[in-house]
């Protein structure tokens, strides 16, 4: 027998916390994993999952208005925001459900507490004020928006949290920020019939992506009808006599609006977490510091997921998760991979990216070439919906390795995946040139793009 009451005890049962839990107890370790709000974490209860079904219940406007030009006369149709809420509600506690069983079934001990640490082998749980100790912690806590509490009238908004359950849809609202989540919410409330506005400190929405998607995002996004607010913040939020919201900008005046939500970054959940008692360093943002691992500064404590701010996307969490067992339980010491991470961004058109932007490839080699197509999807054809479909991939000149793929428009983010495999398996240009088409498809663009639209050489487009 060991000293300590548990092998690993685990913080937080989100993406990454469940499966270390879930993998060590079913190796047989003496597990115990302690989550605060509900299994499943922010990606099942409030993130990834109830978004994603928010964006299908935004898309059948438009589904709608498509099918009259393939010769359907669609009835009068109309929206229920409360049988929407209901419905996904129903289905996360379905999967929140199947969390818990998971962890049961490979014998985890499941605790309904917050727990915080006051050793580097001590945690109390909160709900008991009991302390237990473990040989191995992980903490897993994730992180929550941020609430800007120097914005006055910031008491007066919401978060990503509060747009899951409100009570009802609003007419109006005002999003700040220009990260996936606000891009996202703008899209989901602009197709429920929401009167939106997005409002965004830079100069363009989705730092970091492509320019010619973020270009090409908020081009369709406006053309919808979203109005974008680019460089340009909230000052001050306030009640009106109506009851309404008045959000007072620097650059735009007064916008009336139902709501304002903020979207303006995600920190990790430290706070009154114990750190310090366990001597665990963490960085200026509050994030927990750790090596290439996932090990903090005290040897037996790791951190994995969105509370290290390395990436923050669910099967990140999970994949350093994986790799924690490996290192830990399975004698092979294995590093979190975070190179060439496909994703996806929920908006309408999607984005579907991977590997390097133009602007980041240009940086890093001497040589680039761009192939670069820009179409109307077939199934805009006979539904005359104005929309284009943009798809990119940026090969490295020198040994023609493709470094980047971008795409928007329909189904963006399923495509992603498949690219994903391509460019980790180290995929080159002439590979996509002597594969077949799938005709057809949108998807086909990529392997008929035969020469490139222009190069980019030392920084400079010739
Ligand atoms: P979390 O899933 O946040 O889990 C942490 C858990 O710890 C929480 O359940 C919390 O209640 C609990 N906890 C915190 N402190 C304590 C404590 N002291 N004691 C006990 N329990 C505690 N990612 C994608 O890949 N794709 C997407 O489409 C996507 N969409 C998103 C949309 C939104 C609106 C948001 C907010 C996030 C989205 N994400 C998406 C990000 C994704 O949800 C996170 O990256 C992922 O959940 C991180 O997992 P985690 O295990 O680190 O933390």
């Amino acid at each position: 027998m060991t000293q300590f009451d548990y092998d690993l005890f685990v913080i937080g049962g989100g993406s990454g916390g469940v499966r270390s839990a879930r993998l060590a107890a079913a190796m047989g370790k003496r597990v115990a994993i302690a989550e605060e709000y509900r299994f499943g974490g922010t990606c099942v209860i409030r993130g990834c999952v109830p978004k994603k079904l928010f964006v299908y219940a935004s898309q059948f406007h438009e589904h709608f208005e498509d099918a009259r030009g393939y010769g359907w006369t669609v009835g009068d149709t109309s929206f229920s925001w409360k049988a929407l809420i209901e419905a996904k509600d129903r289905e996360i506690a379905r999967l929140e459900g199947l969390y818990r069983k998971g962890l049961e079934n490979a014998g985890a001990e499941i605790l309904e507490t917050r727990a915080e640490l006051v050793g580097p082998h001590n945690i109390r749980l909160v709900k008991s004020g009991k302390v237990v100790t473990a040989e191995r912690i992980v903490i897993a806590v994730g992180g929550s928006a941020n609430p800007h509490a120097s914005l006055p009238g910031y008491e007066l908004c919401i978060t990503s949290n509060d747009a899951f359950h409100l009570e009802e849809l609003p007419r109006s609202i005002v999003i700040a920020g220009g990260g996936y989540i606000a891009v996202e919410f703008a899209n989901i409330f602009h197709g429920l019939g929401v009167d939106t506005t997005l409002i965004y400190r830079g100069k363009e929405i989705l730092s970091r992506f492509d320019q010619d998607m973020r270009h090409g995002l908020h081009e369709a996004m406006e053309a919808k009808g979203i109005r974008i607010l680019c460089e340009d913040i909230i000052t001050k939020v306030s009640r009106t006599a109506a009851g309404g919201l008045l959000a007072e900008t620097k650059n735009n005046g007064h916008l009336s609006t139902d709501q304002v939500m903020l979207a303006l970054g995600r920190d990790p959940n430290t706070a009154g977490l114990g750190l310090e008692a366990a001597g665990v360093a963490v960085n200026d943002r509050g994030a927990v510091i750790v090596d290439e691992y996932s090990r903090t500064n005290v040897p037996n404590i790791y951190a994995l997921g969105d509370v290290t701010d390395r990436v923050q996307l669910t099967p990140v969490a999970i994949h350093e998760a994986m790799c924690f067992i490996e290192t830990e339980y399975k004698n092979n010491p294995t590093a979190p991979d975070h190179d060439l991470i496909a994703t996806a961004v929920f908006s309408q058109p999607e984005i579907g990216t991977v590997g390097l932007s133009e602007e980041d490839a240009a940086k890093r080699f001497e040589e680039i070439e761009v192939y670069r197509a820009q179409f109307r999807p077939m199934k805009a054809t006979l539904s005359g919906r104005q929309e284009k479909m943009i798809m990119k991939l940026i090969v490295n000149a020198a040994d023609r390795k493709v470094v980047g793929a971008h795409i928007l428009g329909h189904d963006a983010g399923e495509m992603a995946q498949l690219l994903g495999v391509s460019l980790k398996a180290g995929v080159t240009k002439d590979d996509f040139d002597r594969t077949m088409a799938v005709h057809p498809t949108a998807a086909e663009e990529l392997v008929t793009m035969y020469s490139p639209t222009y190069r980019v050489r030392n920084g400079e487009r010739v």
